[in-house]
């Protein structure tokens, strides 16, 4: 089974697709992750956020994994050729030009069979923009998950304080507009929801909550396609 999570940032998508993942007994993907472990690496190594060649070359040679560590928090962590980057892929930085890195089509295609390739075998909770639209068209479910554009700040400035950075709400707001502004109006697979995707809103639910209807609709289907 591939279930296909997408949304914008600050949805919840990947707490509640972690927490799918778990209680249904499936691997977890964060395709994100990738794209940010890409734009990492080139801002660490001064490459042109423009030279979609050489993206393309560096996303070919990456090797990114996820792993579920039970005594760390948080207990996914991203690896990129060895490092353990889990908080490092989650800075402002990276954050700020991550979507100029994922706009280039060879990027993006290098990811995309990456993707695939890690997927391979199915049982996995996939989640990030593209995943019900292009990546796995024909995944057995598709959700996308969405908030309103407040309750998204506000959930992403308690998780950042939480870490100890000092950003203010508006700030936080701004940059997560101008995140799904670059998100939706790529020209090359921009964030949409496909036409099979259930819309989920979380606008004022608590993550049990969110990954209680989705487990249910997930059963319901399999239950469906079984008869
Ligand atoms: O989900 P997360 O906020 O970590 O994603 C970071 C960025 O990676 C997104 O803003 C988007 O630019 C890019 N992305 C993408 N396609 C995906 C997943 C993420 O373009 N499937």
């Amino acid at each position: 089974m591939i279930i296909a999570i997408d949304g914008p940032a600050g949805a919840g998508k990947s707490t509640v697709a972690q927490r799918l993942a778990r209680r249904l007994g499936l691997r977890y993907l964060d395709t994100g992750a990738m794209y940010r472990a890409l734009t990492l690496r080139a801002l660490r190594e001064h490459i042109d956020l423009d030279d979609e060649e050489r993206l393309a070359s560096v996303a070919a040679d990456m090797e990114v994994g996820m792993e579920h560590v039970s005594r760390r928090r948080p207990p996914y962590r991203v690896f990129m050729d060895g490092e353990d980057i889990t908080s490092a892929i989650r800075s402002r930085e990276v954050s700020a030009h991550v979507s100029q890195v994922s706009s280039h089509p060879l990027v993006r295609s290098e990811m995309v069979n990456k993707q695939r390739r890690m997927a391979a075998g199915g049982g996995v909770v996939v989640e990030g923009r593209d995943v019900g639209t292009v990546v796995f068209p024909r995944a057995d479910v598709k959700f996308f998950i969405t908030a309103s554009v407040k309750e998204r700040a506000r959930r992403r400035h308690r998780e950042m304080a939480k870490d100890g950075h000092d950003v203010s709400l508006h700030t936080i707001q701004q940059e997560m507009v101008r995140r799904d502004y670059l998100d939706t109006t790529r020209q090359y697979n921009p964030l949409k929801r496909a036409p099979d995707a259930l819309l989920i809103d979380t606008t004022g639910e608590n993550v049990s909550q969110v990954v209680g209807r989705l487990s249910s609709l997930v059963k319901e289907r399999a239950a469906r396609e079984a008869r």
